[in-house]
C-alpha cells in the first residue's frame, strides 16, 4: 500500500517520552527505529525478557540481528532492506527473538514506517507482541487466566493469607474431545466454569488453569473440610448434568486441595507444582474424588522421582549401585542346601534400598527388562561357581511380567545358560500369579517355552489375592512356592494350617513340589516339619545376604 509522506512529523525524542509514559500501561513492547541516525529505543520493560544491550542502542541492524534466533535473521533482515529500499511503509513480521535465558521467544512486531518528503525512511514505530504467551483470560470459559492468577497471587508475596487453592481438573477430557468433537469439549468446559460459578462464594476467586483444569482460590480462611464440601458440591452439578444429558458424555471431576499454609515463600512455582501434585494424586486414588495435600506424600513422590532418576543412570552405568542377594533354600527332609534365590538390591547414598522400594519403579519405566537380563547372569555366574562345590546347587530368579510382556525373556534365558554352560534345570524361574491374568497370552507361551527347553518354573506368591487351584493342574509348575502372609497365618489360625496342609498333599499328590517361604523361628519350623514341604526358605535357615557372605555360611 502506498502512502502519503506524512505532513507532521513527531520527533524521535518526542516518541520516547510517549513510550516511557505508554510502559506501565501494557505488556507489550512499543519501539521506535530511528532510520537517520541508526537508533532504537522499546520499552524499558523489554530488557527484562529480552537478550537486548539495553532499551535503546545504535547500530541497530547488527543488535536487532543478535537478538534474533538464527533461523529467523535472514527473514528480518530482507524485510528491513525491503523496507528501505521500496516505499512499502508496513512491517509485519513474526519471529523469534532471545529471551534472557536465550531460549527463543515467538513475537510479531508490527511497525509503520514513517517518511520525510523525499519518500526516505525517517523512522519506524511499531509494538511487539509476544504471540507465545499465555492467555490472560480464556474465552472459551469466559474466566480469568493463569497469567492472571499469577499477577494477582505476586501481591501476596511474602505473607500466605489464610485459606486454600482446590485445582479442579477434569477426568479423561482428552477422550471427550476425540469422541464428540473440540465443540461438545468447549461445551462441557463452559458448563464446568457455571458450575464452579454457581458453587463459589463472595470472594473466592476462579480461573481457568491450563486446557481443563480450574483453580478456585480461597483467601477468606476456608478450611479443608469446606474446601471438601466445595468439591462434594461441584461434582454433584457435574453428575446431575451428566445425567440430564442421558450419559452422552461421562464427565467427572477430580480436585487437589492445597492449603496456604503448605505453601513454603508462598511462590507461584511452589503453588503450581504443588496443587499440581495434589491433582495427580486424586486422579491416581481413582478420579472423580478430592485429595488434601499431605507432606509427607509429597516427599515420598520426590523420593520416587529421585530413585527413579538413579535407577537410570545406575542401569546406565553399568549396574553401578546394584547387588545380588542370595538367600538359601533347603531340603526339608534331610536339611540338606537345594539352591539359592537371587533378590535384587540396591545401594543409593550408602543405604540400601529394599526391593519393594524399587522393583515397581523398575517395572514402570522398563528398567526391569536390562536389570532381570543383568540378575540373570549374575546368579547363573553365582549358581556355576556353586556347583563346583554343590553339583546339584540351583538358582531360583525372579521374573517380572513386564519382562514376560515386553521383552524376549526366553531368548536372554537360553543365551544365558548356553553362555555359562549351565544345565536348564539347574535354574528356576519364578513367576507370580498376579501378573499371570493381566499377560495371559504371553505367559502361557513363556511358559510352555521354558518348560520344552527344561527351564524349572516356580509359582510365586502362592496364597496371596486370588489363588487359582485350577491354574496348578493347567499350568503344572514344577514348584509352588507358599508365600510369607501364608505360612504367618498358618501359624496363628487353625483353619488356615489346615488348609496349607491340604494344598501340601494335593500339590504332592499332583507330583508338583512345595516350598514355604517365611519360616521365621524354630517354633514355626517344628510346625512346618508336620506336613513336610519339600523345601524350606525363611530368616531362620537363612537371611538373604550378598554372595561372600552365603559361601562362608552355608557352603563351606
Ligand atoms: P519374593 O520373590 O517373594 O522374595 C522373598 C522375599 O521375602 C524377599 O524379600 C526375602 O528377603 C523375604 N523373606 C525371605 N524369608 C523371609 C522371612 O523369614 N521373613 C521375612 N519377613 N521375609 C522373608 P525381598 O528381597 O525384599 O524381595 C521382595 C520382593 O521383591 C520379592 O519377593 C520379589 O517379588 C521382588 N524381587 C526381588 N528381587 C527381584 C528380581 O531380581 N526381579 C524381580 N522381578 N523381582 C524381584
Ligand atoms: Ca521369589
Ligand atoms: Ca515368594
Amino acid at each position: 500500500m502506498k502512502e502519503e509522506p506524512n505532513q507532521d512529523l513527531l520527533s524521535v525524542d518526542r516518541i520516547r517520552q510517549m513510550i516511557d509514559l505508554y510502559n506501565p500501561c501494557t505488556d507489550d513492547y512499543l519501539f521506535v527505529l530511528d532510520f537517520e541516525n541508526d537508533f532504537y529505543y522499546i520499552s524499558p520493560h523489554a530488557q527484562e525478557r529480552f537478550l537486548l544491550p539495553g532499551c535503546y542502542f545504535h547500530n541497530v541492524s547488527d543488535t536487532l540481528l543478535e537478538v534474533t534466533c538464527e533461523e529467523d535473521r535472514q527473514a528480518l533482515t530482507d524485510d528491513l532492506t525491503d523496507i528501505l529500499s521500496t516505499d512499502r511503509n508496513t512491517h509485519n513480521l513474526v519471529y523469534r527473538w532471545l529471551g534472557l535465558d536465550g531460549q527463543p521467544i515467538w513475537i510479531n512486531c508490527r511497525g509503520r514506517v514513517v517518511r520525510g518528503e523525499d519518500k526516505r525512511a525517517l523512522y519506524m514505530i511499531g509494538c511487539i507482541n509476544e504471540i507465545g504467551k499465555k492467555q490472560k483470560a480464556d474465552n472459551v470459559s469466559g474466566l480469568l487466566g493463569e497469567t492472571s492468577l499469577q499477577t494477582w497471587l505476586q501481591g501476596y508475596k511474602d505473607e500466605a493469607p489464610a485459606g486454600y487453592f482446590m485445582r479442579l481438573g477434569l477426568d479423561n477430557f482428552k477422550s471427550i474431545n476425540a469422541k464428540l468433537g473440540v465443540e461438545y469439549g468447549d461445551m462441557i468446559l463452559r458448563k464446568m466454569g457455571d458450575f464452579i460459578i454457581s458453587c463459589v462464594q463472595c470472594g473466592q476467586h476462579l480461573y481457568r488453569i491450563v486446557a481443563d483444569e480450574f483453580m478456585i482460590v480461597d483467601f477468606n480462611g476456608g478450611t479443608v473440610k469446606e474446601a471438601t464440601d466445595l468439591y462434594t458440591e461441584i461434582r454433584r452439578m457435574l453428575d446431575r448434568f451428566v445425567e440430564e444429558n442421558h450419559y452422552e458424555a461421562f464427565v467427572t471431576v477430580s480436585g487437589g486441595i492445597l492449603r496456604c499454609e503448605d505453601v513454603r515463600n508462598f511462590s507461584w512455582s511452589q503453588i503450581m507444582k504443588l496443587s499440581e501434585f495434589a491433582l495427580t494424586e486424586a486422579k491416581q486414588l481413582g478420579k472423580n474424588r478430592s485429595y488434601v495435600f499431605v507432606q509427607e506424600d509429597y516427599d515420598r513422590f520426590l523420593k520416587k522421582k529421585k530413585l527413579t532418576q538413579v535407577l537410570r543412570q545406575a542401569v546406565a552405568s553399568d549396574f553401578e549401585g546394584f547387588e545380588v542377594y542370595y538367600q538359601p533354600i533347603f531340603h526339608s527332609k534331610d536339611g540338606s542346601l537345594s539352591g539359592a534365590e537371587a533378590l535384587m538390591r540396591f545401594h543409593m547414598e550408602d543405604e540400601m534400598v529394599m526391593p519393594g522400594e524399587f522393583i515397581s519403579i523398575l517395572e514402570e519405566t522398563g528398567l526391569i527388562i536390562p536389570a532381570g537380563r543383568w540378575i540373570l547372569h549374575e546368579a547363573l555366574r553365582f549358581a556355576k561357581k556353586m556347583q563346583q562345590v554343590i553339583p546339584t546347587f540351583r538358582v531360583n530368579v525372579n521374573v517380572s511380567y513386564v519382562q514376560v510382556m515386553k521383552s524376549d525373556v526366553v531368548v536372554d534365558i537360553m543365551e544365558a545358560l548356553k553362555q555359562y554352560d549351565m544345565s536348564p534345570d539347574h535354574l528356576i524361574i519364578e513367576l507370580t500369579e498376579s501378573g499371570l491374568i493381566e499377560s495371559d497370552i504371553y505367559f502361557t507361551r513363556l511358559w510352555t517355552q521354558l518348560k520344552e527347553n527344561g527351564v524349572k518354573l516356580a509359582l510365586d506368591d502362592f496364597g496371596t489375592g486370588y489363588s487359582n487351584f485350577h491354574y496348578l493342574n493347567e499350568l503344572r509348575p514344577d514348584i509352588i512356592k507358599i508365600d510369607r502372609s501364608f505360612t504367618m497365618r498358618a501359624m496363628t489360625n487353625e483353619y488356615e494350617f489346615n488348609l496349607l496342609s491340604l494344598l501340601n498333599g494335593m500339590v504332592k499328590s499332583l507330583e508338583l513340589k512345595v516350598c514355604v517361604e517365611g519360616v521365621e523361628t524354630a517354633e514355626e519350623r517344628d510346625k512346618i516339619a508336620v506336613l513336610p514341604p519339600d523345601y524350606s526358605q525363611g530368616f531362620y535357615f537363612g537371611r538373604p545376604c550378598p554372595q561372600a557372605d552365603f559361601e562362608r555360611k552355608f557352603v563351606k
